[in-house]
């Protein structure tokens, strides 16, 4: 181990170590806020519950405007899914579904829920919760994967409930007329069956107002990560990690929306007073894939040590549903949901892509391949290459997974990244 006190060790150049003082990560305000909104969602959750409110479960990109304005507490089990990697949990519950029968090569959330379902032990448990609510429906929707089919299918077996969804084609170039006519008839025929678990008329007015609060809250949390669009960036990647959650869970509620404004008028001022988020600033990097949960801050550390800005990512941008329409909910809301990077054609993807490099006039693209999430992993049939040729920009694709750390060497990621600031610095 070296000793350098007061510096940090940044790269080599021509073998000789580079060292600079290290710098201080600056939190954001907000956040403190943050723990409280999180932890209100999650108390009104088991509240209601305990008071017979119904629960439906949803997909991270299902219909959660519906479901929230039918009067369902809305729970989503990939969110739980992020909290075991982050909680560093999920290694030790994962063996327990593969000895139920999941692969341990499909997708790490399910296979770290079921574990930790089988095991019943839950982060949420240390909030002062039971563990997540026992669904009365679950709703999924394919976009992103069939995984969350399987994923929810399996707890209808459990739980003896229905298990509602939506299939959603993938590789989509277009979002075209056809496309969403049929994914909108899809969601609006999941109203008769949740009508009759929610025990409640379905109401198009307040699913107007859902359906507006939810746009308000994606519009917010697109400008929370345009900031980053900025030079210096006052946001990262990895902010953007932990502030993304109520975009998540919370969309369609008024909190969510407070939340983003407050966030927005702190970052707004860090702008204006060009305060960077990495001290420093000397290279904006893009990260492409999902995150590692379980390695999120070690790998923040080494980005901020590095002055490198990870200043935009696919995956935080992937809650922003812009075409969430009031006027017309449900072919806003499969316009929305079948517009995801995910569930689109390369052409599609690397033209994001391509636009997100300029807009946050990026130096150089980092893609996970997420071995238990080839859905989300974009590094395995050429895109790198192609979007770098095209761009002039250089990547690094580094082996890893969201949650399963077994799949993820520390120290040889490390070394690439190191090598990759480097080589961003001399381009
Ligand atoms: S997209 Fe990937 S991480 Fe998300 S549920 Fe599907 S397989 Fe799992």
């Amino acid at each position: 181990m070296s000793h350098v006190p007061d510096l940090f060790r940044v790269g080599l150049k021509r073998g000789r170590i580079i060292t600079m003082p290290p710098a201080e990560r600056k939190d954001l305000e907000a956040t403190k806020k943050l723990r409280d909104v999180m932890g209100k969602y999650f108390a009104d959750l088991g509240a209601g519950a305990d008071a017979g409110k119904k629960t439906a479960w949803c997909t991270s990109v299902g219909p959660a405007e519906l479901l929230w304005a039918m009067g369902f507490n809305v729970y989503f089990p990939e969110n739980h899914g992020a909290m075991l990697g982050a909680s560093r949990m999920a290694t030790d519950v994962i063996p327990l579904a593969n000895a139920r029968g999941f692969s341990p090569d499909i997708c790490s959330y399910l296979t770290s829920d079921i574990g930790s379902y089988l095991k019943g032990e839950s982060p949420l448990q240390k909030m002062k919760l039971a563990g997540p609510p026992k669904p009365d429906v679950l709703v999924f929707n394919t976009n992103q994967c069939r995984d969350v089919k399987d994923w929810f299918q399996f707890y209808a077996r459990e739980y003896s409930v229905p298990c509602l969804g939506i299939h959603t084609p993938r590789s989509i170039g277009d979002v075209d007329d056809p496309l969403v006519d049929f994914v909108a008839g899809q969601i609006e025929s999941l109203v008769p069956p949740l009508e009759q678990v929610a025990g409640e008329p379905f109401a198009m007015d307040r699913l107007r107002e859902v359906v507006g609060i939810s746009r308000q809250t994606t519009l917010l949390w697109k400008a929370v990560l345009e900031t980053a669009t900025h030079l210096p960036a006052p946001i990262t990647f990895f902010d953007g990690t932990v502030q993304m959650g109520p975009a998540v869970v919370m969309r369609g509620l008024k909190e969510a929306v407070e939340y983003y404004q407050l966030l927005l008028a702190e970052l707004e001022h860090r702008v204006t007073q060009a305060v960077a988020a990495v001290e420093g600033e000397r290279v904006r990097v893009y990260w492409e894939g999902m995150p590692i949960w379980g390695r999120l801050s070690n790998l923040g550390a080494q980005f901020l040590q590095l002055r490198a800005s990870v200043v935009a990512s696919t995956y935080c941008n992937s809650w922003i549903f812009e075409d969430l329409d009031p006027a017309d909910p449900f072919r806003g809301m499969a316009r929305a949901y079948s517009s995801i990077f995910i569930c689109r054609s390369d052409d599609s993807k690397e033209s994001y892509i391509e636009r997100m490099v300029d807009r946050f006039k990026v130096d150089g693209i980092v893609y996970h391949d997420a071995k238990t999430c080839p859905n989300n992993s974009n590094s395995r049939y050429g895109m790198p290459q192609r979007v770098s040729k095209r761009l002039g920009k250089p990547y690094l694709a580094i082996n890893g997974d969201l949650n399963d750390l077994r799949l993820y060497s520390e120290e040889q990621t490390r070394t690439n990244i190191e090598a990759f600031v480097e080589q961003l610095l001399q381009a």
